[in-house]
């Protein structure tokens, strides 16, 4: 992948981005660069793009959000196919007993995902990622949704386990900017013929999976 510079679209403030920026840059690095798997590159771009904004964000420095804080890791998480994708080629580089584990995990939690949202919250259920260390096991392709969740309130996410209207106060900014990066993923996989259907976090990642021969 080339070195995209996202920060230029973005000034001082990174609200400043928009979709069709990012679905030109993106498009112009996968043409110069034909063969590669097209998916994996979207999802990769994407990914990077995110994390300029969070670096640049001042609505991020202002959250409650740290390292090991893990209450919101009970949500259910909203996935584009491709991400789902992105993350089941990742498992791959598990070692054995983590894979089985978290594939088991994925699977028992994708039943409770057909329960709908407010069921699911309402189970407490950890997110199948979840170490035990409270660290999210995929992190570097952990989705968009995930990148860009923050809280002003840890007290009310504490509060907000297992309660779908809990009501967590977030930055404006910060959900203007997924709605952002949603839309140009959209644009970008409607641009390369590539499935833009949302699912749930477990339901995508096990379906990816079962396409896959093996590991
Ligand atoms: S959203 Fe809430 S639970 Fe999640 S990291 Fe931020 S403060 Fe912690
Ligand atoms: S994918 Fe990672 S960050 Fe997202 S809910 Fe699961 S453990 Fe948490």
């Amino acid at each position: 992948m080339n070195d995209t510079d996202y920060s230029e679209h973005m000034e001082e403030d990174p609200a400043h981005i928009t979709a069709a920026e990012v679905f030109v840059d993106v498009c112009a690095d996968i043409e110069k660069n034909a063969s590669r798997n097209i998916e994996a590159c979207i999802g990769k771009h994407i990914n990077r793009c995110c994390d300029e904004v969070c670096r640049v964000s001042k609505a991020f420095a202002n959250s409650s959000c740290k390292a090991g804080c893990s209450f919101c890791c009970t949500l259910y998480v909203d996935v584009f196919s491709g991400e789902a994708n992105l993350i089941a080629a990742n498992m791959k580089a598990m070692p054995n007993k983590d894979f089985e584990a978290v594939r088991q995990r994925i699977q028992q939690n994708s039943e409770l995902e057909n329960n709908g949202i407010d069921e699911y919250i309402k189970r407490k259920t950890k997110c199948a990622f979840l170490a035990d260390t409270k660290k999210c096991m995929i992190y570097k392709c952990r989705p968009l949704a995930c990148r860009l969740y923050n809280s002003l309130n840890v007290k009310k996410c504490m509060l907000g386990v297992g309660n779908p209207d809990a009501g967590i106060p977030r930055s404006m900014e910060l959900i203007g900017i997924r709605n952002i990066l949603s839309e140009a993923t959209g644009l970008l996989y409607g641009h390369f013929g590539i499935d833009a259907t949302m699912t749930s976090l477990h339901r995508g990642v096990l379906a990816a999976l079962n396409r896959n021969e093996g590991r």
